[in-house]
């Protein structure tokens, strides 16, 4: 952000917490009687260090109103506190990752408070005041807005004001104009309600294309008094499976439904440009995303296709403008998909994974997950 401007900064190894002061902090942590320490108090020195050392840029030089408003030294801290562990360590179990507060998120909302609410009337301050921004600003810089333009921002933001007084709305301000991205969307979202992100996959359609008709499309062009051979090569809804119809579509009531005709089909979807560049397409896959959670996220989509090969699909928040709930993605493809998982990596803290991927697949039952947690700790 900036050099640190004085001649020394000293962290005191103090017996409980940690505390800040200008130049000086205190910093829980010492060895047992026989010299020796756990793997969590290592953790703890270590962490609680970079946390209170952090404190001379937030608040103590960018000097925001820690009363009014915690998350602006506090979050703000705890982000710069997550980048500097895992730069410290490769895997330091920081506590403020996106994934960490999705049980807070997604908890009794009579008991959370938007993140921009005065410091003493929230339940919760550590989820509050220190967590959720720091996920929040995690997720700014690696889904949204990348590391670059979101360096280049912070770094702006930081020296626009040291040695002064900024408010949340010089930081929003900020982060903004150094970028140029709109970030409304995600101010209001993340900072001024309370609501969670839940974003799954709700239905996959697959279509061949092929000119080899089935019997029933045969059948119903003779109806028609038509030849389908005139209207080959066509699109056909299949079992995602195979290539072949299923037993249920062929029972769907509006048979065309389970055909398309090529020409009409990509015309309604892409461009002539496009068009050309689907040469090789074999597939068609029509996907619909849900979004049950109030907040808006772009969507990161990792595919896996039947050769093993993997992609990840990535479509920024502005997808949801239009429809807010649900929307429909068309894939074309030369390879089958055999997977499709959102968020892989567990970093856009959505608060129920049941819904994504497809197919299905058996979360953990809670059980299961404090297992797992008991294990790694
Ligand atoms: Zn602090």
């Amino acid at each position: 952000m900036f050099d640190y401007p004085y001649h020394k900064a000293i962290s005191v190894n103090a017996k409980q917490q940690g505390m800040e002061y200008p130049m000086i902090c205190f910093n829980f942590g010492r060895p047992k009687a026989d010299g020796t320490y756990s793997q969590r108090t290592r953790n703890g020195v270590i962490g609680v260090i970079i946390h209170e050392v952090g404190h001379n840029w937030f608040p103590m030089i960018v000097n925001s109103d820690e009363r009014q408003w915690g998350w602006m030294d506090e979050g703000l801290n705890t982000f710069a506190q997550l980048l500097t562990e895992q730069n410290f360590e490769s895997g330091f179990p920081s506590r403020a990752f996106p994934s960490n507060v999705v049980n807070y998120m997604d908890g009794d909302q009579s008991k959370i408070s938007p993140i921009m609410t005065a410091h003493d009337y929230v339940f919760n301050s550590g989820q509050n005041a220190y967590a959720k921004p720091a996920a929040g600003l995690y997720m700014l810089r690696e889904v949204i807005l990348g590391h670059e333009l979101f360096d280049k921002a912070f770094k702006t933001y930081a020296n626009r004001w040291k040695f002064k007084h900024p408010t949340p709305a010089d930081f929003f301000r900020t982060m903004e104009d150094a970028s140029g991205t709109d970030l409304d969307w995600f101010w209001r979202g993340w900072f001024y309600t309370t609501e969670n992100n839940d974003i799954g996959i709700k239905d996959v359609r697959k279509y061949v294309i092929t000119d080899k008709p089935t019997s029933r499309a045969k059948g119903m062009f003779q109806g028609f008094g038509a030849d389908i051979n005139d209207y080959l090569p066509a699109l056909f809804l299949v079992n995602p499976d195979s290539d072949e119809y299923t037993p249920e579509m062929a029972n769907n009531t509006d048979p065309m439904n389970d055909f398309k005709f090529m020409k009409d089909y990509l015309n309604e979807n892409y461009s002539s440009q496009e068009i050309k560049e689907l040469k090789n397409t074999k597939y068609f896959y029509e996907i619909i995303f849900e979004k049950p959670g109030g907040l808006v996220m772009p969507i990161i989509a990792e595919f896996i296709y039947k050769d093993g090969s993997k992609e990840e699909k990535y479509f920024p928040a502005e997808i949801w403008r239009f429809n807010d709930k649900e929307i429909k993605k068309l894939f074309a493809t030369d390879k089958e998909i055999k997977e499709i998982n959102i968020d892989p990596n567990k970093i856009t803290a959505d608060v129920n994974l049941n819904n994504n991927s497809w197919p299905k697949k058996k979360e953990d039952t809670k059980f299961d997950q404090f297992k797992k947690k008991s294990v790694d700790h």
